[in-house]
This record gives C-alpha cells, sequence and structure tokens, in this order.
C-alpha cells in the first residue's frame, strides 16, 4: 500500500491564452490597401498613423481620417496642420 509519491500531473504549457484584447481593437488597414492609397491632391505616398487612425501627407499637409477601417479620401473632408 505505497501511495506513491507526487502525481505527474503537472502540464506545463498548455494553450492558455491571455485575453489581452477584450476592449475590442479595431482591425488595422490592410498593407494592400495602404500600398494603393495615395494622396487624391497630389497622388503621393501617405503616411499611416496607425495609433491616430489617420493618413497624412505630408506634402499637402493634410490629413485624412479613417471611418470604420475605410480611409475618407477627399481633399475637402481633410484637416489641414
Ligand atoms: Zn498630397
Amino acid at each position: 500500500m505505497t501511495n506513491g509519491s507526487s502525481p505527474a500531473g503537472c502540464r506545463a504549457g498548455a494553450g492558455h491564452h491571455v485575453n489581452v484584447n477584450d476592449r475590442g481593437d479595431p482591425m488595422p488597414l490592410s498593407p494592400e490597401l495602404l500600398s494603393i492609397l495615395v494622396c487624391p491632391a497630389c497622388k503621393g505616398d501617405l503616411v499611416y498613423e496607425e495609433g491616430l487612425r489617420r493618413l497624412t501627407c505630408n506634402a499637402c499637409r493634410l490629413r485624412y481620417r479613417i471611418e470604420d477601417d475605410i480611409p475618407v479620401m477627399l481633399v475637402e473632408e481633410a484637416e489641414k496642420f
């Protein structure tokens, strides 16, 4: 009647995911979409500011906002900076 040694039940690394994103972070814009987007005013490259959810044209000094993951590529809607 031996009471065995400690039961080998320590399972390390069973897929335990920590929930980091329960705020429902928005999806980032896809790289394909970003690569085809240009400034509607000068047709130049835009800088995607992910944290700020906007696209910036440094040549025109205009900022285009992103609404519901869709960039608003309208010069009249853009914000000067
Ligand atoms: Zn521009």
